[in-house]
């Protein structure tokens, strides 16, 4: 890639070199320093997992969070986790920054509860890689052992797309997590490509709605029909249902007049701290 900028470069001439030789430095980073600089990123711990609330819309009671990870680089600040996530997904360095994830949040979780707080659920995000690793279900018993966090507080979410790319094989695994007592979660629910009959056949606990059918909500005619059968398939499937990206009170009491009370979003709140998410919802909780 960075070769063919280069060329490029050098066959439009000397007024483009600038702007392409700075492309190319961003790319030449994105592809190659940036595998470097993600390893020592884990050795120098420079991982933060953030929370973002997941409520009762009805009450407005916390019922969980879902841990999102940033990277508190020295010298770039926070990074959100599109601009390095998919780029750890392709080296497979994904692995041990979601075990990194999963160990943090679990021992904060198992803080939280010994303190006498109620975090409720804590909702990770799984990298289909995981679910390619033999030793995955070793990992997670031993994760589980050594921050004694209990498997019922825990959800996984996978998306459609990462189940698909090999069903069987996720299948397989999936339902091993799932006799260990750890939920699962279809993420980003409705942008895949999953047939029925796979969905029929996974083990999973409950679909999230994916903001995009969120976001023209109750306006838009499409998403509103959408919406509103996803809803009722989690409900003849027996599965639990969550709506992402919810932002106003509109949008929020249409889920709820609709059946879809558990609810994540700016509405409540960005991802936060652990710090902040103590202060704002889990002090009187
Ligand atoms: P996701 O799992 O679908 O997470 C939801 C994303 O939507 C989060 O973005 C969250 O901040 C954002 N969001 C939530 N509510 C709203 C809202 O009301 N409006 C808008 N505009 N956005 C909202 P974030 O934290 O940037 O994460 C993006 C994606 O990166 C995640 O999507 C997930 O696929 C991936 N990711 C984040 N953390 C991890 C991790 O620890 N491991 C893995 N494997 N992937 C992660
Ligand atoms: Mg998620
Ligand atoms: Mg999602
Ligand atoms: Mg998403």
């Amino acid at each position: 890639y960075a070769d063919s900028a280069m060329y490029k470069a050098k066959e439009e001439g000397r007024n483009n070199f600038q702007f392409y030789s700075s492309e190319m430095t961003e790319l030449a980073f994105e592809h190659v320093a940036m595998e470097a600089s993600l390893r020592q990123a884990l050795q120098n711990e420079e991982f933060v997992v953030y929370y973002q609330p997941q409520m009762d819309g009805r009450t407005d009671r916390l019922v969980g969070m879902e841990a999102l990870v940033r990277w508190n680089h020295p010298t770039l600040g926070l990074v959100q986790p599109y601009k390095f996530i998919p780029i750890a997904e392709k080296n497979g360095l994904i692995v041990q920054i979601d075990q990194w994830v999963m160990k943090s949040a679990m021992t904060q979780f198992v803080a939280w509860y010994k303190d006498g707080l109620n975090p409720g659920v804590l909702a990770m995000n799984l990298a289909v890689k995981q679910l390619q690793k033999k030793d995955f279900i070793d990992t997670m018993s031993n994760l589980l052992k050594s921050t004694q966090c209990k498997p019922e507080w825990i959800e996984l979410e996978v998306t459609e797309s990462q189940i698909m790319t090999n069903p069987q094989e996720a299948i397989k695994i999936l339902k091993q997590i799932s006799e260990m007592g750890i939920e699962l979660a279809v993420d980003d629910f409705g942008t895949g490509y999953s047939s029925l009959s796979y969905l029929k056949r996974l083990p999973i606990d409950k679909l999230k709605i994916d903001r995009t059918f969120i976001q023209d909500l109750p306006d838009d005619e499409e998403d509103v029909g959408i919406t509103k059968s996803v809803i009722a398939l989690s409900k003849s499937l027996n599965l639990k249902v969550i709506a992402e990206g919810v932002e106003t009170d509109e949008q929020k009491n249409f889920l709820v007049e609709n059946g879809c009370q558990n609810i994540q979003g700016y509405l409540y709140s960005k991802p936060i701290t652990a710090n902040e998410m103590k202060e704002r919802f889990l002090k009187n909780s």
